[in-house]
């Protein structure tokens, strides 16, 4: 308050910032609601490799808010972050996601973990119950952590994904290269895969060092043993320059934008999807 601040200083009063916690709340509240009413859904999108065959999807949450319309969740799950909400929406998309997976036996299925997910103690626990109710296997389960949740200082996020890895979920970083320097954690930590960060890719042929970053980050995972994978490839001009400096698995538009669970059965079956608005092109 403005009390707390001192005499000497004035409590600004911005309007804008007003409506701004406004709005916060206002999806808050609604964000509850709807995750209790179940209105959120799952989409996935295809992860594929150097000829085109789904090898994975990764599951991303939806929220088409009646009163907000499409909220992104770049902006939902922090928030629910933020109210007390991450346990009870991340149970909700893990079950979601573990249940849809079951219909694609050879594929990969990543979800998204938020690095305040994993400082829950309870969570190696959880995940496993989640796994154990909808019949799932964890070997078929990738996380994808960003680096941030890594450099977490304490032992606790180290101790719990040794855990989750020796239950047999597979772990990936997401996000590549746009966190911190240090990359001492990649030694330190289980990861099986490196997803290269949509920035780099976009960047390529337009940027000599985005070139640069790209074959070197390939090079790291080579000799560290890691699958690496390039996240938002868009056109063909992209695909053809990852794959001249050897990444051989990508996910992007190029492939398929981010579709429902009954337009991943079809891809699986083999069928030629041609979704209205070129969702996805097998
Ligand atoms: P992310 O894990 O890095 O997911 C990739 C994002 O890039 C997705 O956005 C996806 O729709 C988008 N994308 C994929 N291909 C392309 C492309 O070719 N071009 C462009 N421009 N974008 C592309 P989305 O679905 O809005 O998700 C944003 C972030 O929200 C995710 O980033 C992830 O960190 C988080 N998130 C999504 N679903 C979940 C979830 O279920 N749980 C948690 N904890 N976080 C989630
Ligand atoms: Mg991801
Ligand atoms: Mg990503
Ligand atoms: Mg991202």
């Amino acid at each position: 308050s403005a009390k707390r601040e001192g005499r000497a200083r004035f409590a600004i009063y911005d309007p804008a910032m007003d409506e701004t916690l406004r709005r916060r709340r206002g999806l808050q509240v609604a964000l509850r609601r709807d995750l209790q009413a179940g209105a959120l859904h799952m989409v996935y999108q295809p992860q594929v490799d150097r000829d085109c065959t789904m090898t994975g999807v990764e599951a991303l949450v939806r929220w088409d808010s009646d009163e907000f319309g499409p909220v992104s969740p770049a902006v939902f799950v922090p928030l629910a972050e933020e109210c007390g909400m991450i346990e009870a929406l991340g149970a909700f998309t893990l079950r979601r996601a573990f249940e849809d997976s079951l219909r694609w036996p050879d594929l990969k299925t990543a979800v998204n973990i938020s690095a305040l997910q994993l400082r829950d103690p309870g969570f190696p626990d959880r995940i496993l119950a989640i796994a154990a109710e909808t019949g799932v296997s964890p070997s078929g389960i990738e996380l994808e952590l960003t680096e941030g949740v890594l450099i977490d200082r304490g032992k606790g996020a180290s101790t719990r994904l040794a855990a989750l890895k020796d239950a047999g979920f597979s772990i990936a970083i997401d996000d590549f290269g746009t966190g911190y320097s240090s990359l001492s954690y990649l030694s330190r930590f289980p990861i099986g895969k490196i997803k290269i960060d949509r920035s780099f890719v976009v960047d390529m042929g337009r940027s000599q060092c985005a070139d640069v970053l790209v074959s070197s980050i390939l090079q790291l995972g080579r000799s560290l043993n890691m699958r690496v994978i390039a996240e938002g490839v868009e056109t063909p001009d992209q695909w053809l320059r990852l794959a001249a400096v050897g990444c051989n698995e990508f996910q992007g538009y190029l492939a398929s934008r981010p579709v429902s669970a009954d337009v991943i059965d079809r891809i699986y079956a083999g069928e030629r999807v041609e979704v209205v608005g070129q969702d996805a092109r097998f």
